[in-house]
């Protein structure tokens, strides 16, 4: 039935998007209002490339595997509003778990609203609801695959409603990863504590404090009295203008709010006012100075120390220059921080 379905006039009816909607979440609720599968549908609405067999999962719909003038032709949304539903770019894959806000997904249960999966619930480094502030439960990734119509949602939910918040016994760092989540996602210029601080220095920042923050767990224990190590990967964001920037996270959701509550703190509180993370070991002040890629100041607010070494590295390149002797002092710098 191909040929008929080459010239559709578009669809008579579409629900409107929810607000914060992802886009294969509102796609998949179209698809039942027209008793179809989301695969048929997109076919039926050739907004799928010809001969591209693999159907994206519902998740990962955007404009690289489905045609967006084809689906805003069909429903009279702009394709500018369809572009801006598309779920944040993560590469190379998925994290082991995303996380969403139970109190979202009861609120719209307790509205009879239909479930609307929001685009923010696919970032990586959403750890904390933006309406409510409290921590997001994890869903498994493979959990979100295994949906196939809108009415699959209903699982998860009660899936998520069993799930226990287990880092309650710790409320203020909701707060915390709440504040550094708003910054990482405004995606322009924001304003530290230490001043204004681009998108790409900012996603270096919070990556090079969280891998101090998982080296220092190493010894001690992290959420669920497990190490904080786990499975860590490097997810790369796209900062707007094509420019990826890898952050090392652990892939588990609980682990990944553990981490990014205590980066978050470091990166919110002066050093003498902080409740973790005011004293580093030496090897993670050798780290921090050694990495050039602090904007002014920022250093100097989130490891005195490092800033004091990478200080004194600077005054003794500037009377020896790169020389063996500047080595040899710089070398001997180091090894003096015990
Ligand atoms: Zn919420």
């Amino acid at each position: 039935m191909k040929a008929t379905a080459a010239r559709h006039a578009g669809l008579p009816f579409v629900p409107q998007p929810a607000s914060g909607e992802l886009l294969g979440s509102w796609l998949l609720r179209v698809a039942q209002l027209y008793g179809l599968g989301l695969a048929t549908m997109l076919s039926r609405l050739d907004a799928r490339p010809t001969g591209d067999a693999r159907v994206p999962h519902w998740f990962a719909i955007d404009n690289s595997n489905v045609s967006l003038d084809a689906l805003s032709a069909a429903t009279r949304l702009p394709r500018i509003d369809l572009a801006a539903m598309a779920p944040p770019s993560c590469r190379p894959h998925w994290p082991e778990e995303l996380g969403v806000c139970e109190r979202c997904l009861a609120s719209a249960a307790q509205a009879a609203q239909p479930i609307a999966w929001k685009r923010s619930w696919m970032n990586p480094l959403a750890t904390v609801c933006g309406l409510h502030g409290t921590w997001l439960t994890p869903v498994a990734t493979r959990t979100l695959a295994a949906i196939r119509h809108a009415g699959d949602f209903g699982g998860v939910v009660q899936h998520v409603a069993a799930a226990q918040t287990l880092l309650d016994c710790e409320p203020p760092s909701a707060g915390d990863a709440l504040w550094l989540q708003d910054l990482c996602f405004a995606r322009t210029d924001v304003r530290l504590p230490w001043g204004r601080t681009r998108p790409r220095d900012l996603t270096r920042i919070v990556d090079a404090v969280a891998r101090e923050v998982i080296a220092a767990s190493d010894s001690g224990t992290g959420p669920l009295g497990l190490p904080a190590q786990g499975s860590i990967r490097s997810f790369a964001f796209e900062l707007g203008n094509a420019e990826r920037v890898g952050v090392s996270l652990p892939t588990q959701l609980r682990r990944r709010q553990w981490v990014v509550a205590r980066v978050a703190h470091v990166l919110r509180w002066p050093s003498e006012e902080r409740a973790r993370f005011s004293y580093w070991s030496a090897a993670s002040i050798k780290r921090l100075a050694s990495m050039g890629i602090w904007p002014d100041e920022a250093l100097a607010w989130i490891c005195p120390p490092a800033a004091e070494l990478a200080r004194q590295q600077e005054a003794l390149r500037r009377e020896f220059s790169i020389s063996p002797r500047y080595f040899k002092a710089s070398a001997a710098l180091f090894a003096s921080i015990q």
